[in-house]
């Protein structure tokens, strides 16, 4: 899509993104299989084999509120995705943006934006820093009244488990208080006053994400990363406003629940239990009276007070693979979708 205008007054909106196919993928004579007809469709041709032997192709139509193709950039995805949400914040709401889909498919790339080697990020932002730019912009043009600070957190949700990105990944502690609200204990927050303030803080933080482990890929797999930008009243410093921006473990990774490794396996049911758990969140904002299972994840229990109150907005931003090798992921990511928009 390149031409219209996002919809403006959506509580929840979904789409599917999709990514070019790579290097690799053509090396190995992968090809794809998803057609993204017009900007809000998408086809899956998934090649079957009849009991006689007959080879035949089996379209699946999916429809969203927005398909991007692999030539849309990041820019459009959030213009028409997590954009219409940062006006929310300001008038005291709270907005999320997710990235759901199988590891690989462009979820990282999607929300955190590429970095070179030198920790710099000039040609091609994500998410997290596009959506910081429109708030340090309005936050000197049409909200400029108002007095407000800029904050950021990062944080990491790994097998259940709450790690601080800002602070040497310092295991924080996840606390109820009586009146519902939950606070996670000692959750550093940073100050920001510009776009390269974030841009350093992301990369600080994605550092940390990946210090210890093997591949970064492997671990990132398995965890949530949950960049936050909290807007506060500069006087008293209570809450005026927060956006939730995740890059979600890879859906993938909820089938691990039969490995024969038990840390697997644990890790595997976690993100198994959360995904679901998210899934009902978010639909229960479109219906009235729904019931809110935050406390069955960590996940959805840190994001309780987004899925609550008058003013809450979210978009899900599902991302594919479109080799015919990822096929069965794809369409789990696409039912998936499709179900949290069904209302
Ligand atoms: P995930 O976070 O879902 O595991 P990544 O964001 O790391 O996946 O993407 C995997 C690779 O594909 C990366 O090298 C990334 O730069 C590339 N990629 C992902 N989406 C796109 C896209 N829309 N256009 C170009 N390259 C992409
Ligand atoms: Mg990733």
């Amino acid at each position: 899509i390149t031409a219209g205008e996002p919809i403006i007054n959506h509580q929840i909106c979904v789409c599917v993104r999709k990514r070019p196919l790579n290097k690799k993928e053509v090396n190995k004579k992968d090809h794809d299989v998803i057609t993204v007809p017009n900007s809000e469709s998408v086809l899956v041709h998934e090649p079957k084999t009849k009991v006689d032997l007959t080879k035949y192709l089996e379209n699946q139509n999916f429809r969203f509120d927005y398909a991007f193709d692999e030539n849309c950039s990041n820019e459009l995805v959030y213009k028409f995705t997590a954009k219409p949400l940062v006006d929310c914040i300001f008038e005291k709401g709270m907005a999320t943006c997710f990235a759901y889909g199988q590891t690989g498919s462009g979820k990282t790339h999607t929300m955190g934006g590429d970095f070179t080697a030198k920790g710099q990020q000039d040609c091609n932002k994500g998410i997290y820093a596009l959506a910081a730019r429109d708030v340090f912009r309005l936050l000197a043009s049409k909200y400029k009244k108002q007095d407000l600070t800029v904050g950021s957190s990062f944080f990491e949700i790994y097998s259940g488990k709450v790690f601080d990105l800002l602070n040497k990944k310092s295991k924080l502690r996840v606390l109820e208080d009586g009146k519902q609200q939950v606070q996670v204990c000692g959750l550093k927050e940073e100050e920001v006053h510009n776009v390269d303030d974030v841009l350093k803080l992301i990369h600080h933080g994605n550092q940390c994400r990946t210090s210890g482990t093997t591949s970064a890929n492997a671990h990132s797999s398995r965890s949530h990363a949950v960049f936050q930008i909290i807007l506060r009243s500069k006087k008293t410093r209570k809450l005026w406003g927060k956006f939730s921006l995740i890059d979600l473990a890879g859906n993938e990774r909820g089938a691990d629940t039969s490995s024969a490794d038990r840390q697997t396996r644990m890790e595997g049911a976690e993100i198994n239990k959360s995904l679901l758990a998210l899934k009902e969140c978010i639909r229960a904002l479109g219906r009235k009276g729904a019931h809110l299972p935050f406390r069955a994840s960590k996940l959805t229990q840190v994001l309780r007070d987004s899925f609550i109150g008058g003013n809450s907005r979210t978009c899900m931003i599902s991302t594919i693979s479109p080799g015919m090798s990822c096929c069965e992921h794809t369409l789990n990511t696409l039912r998936y979708a499709d179900r949290v928009k069904e209302l």
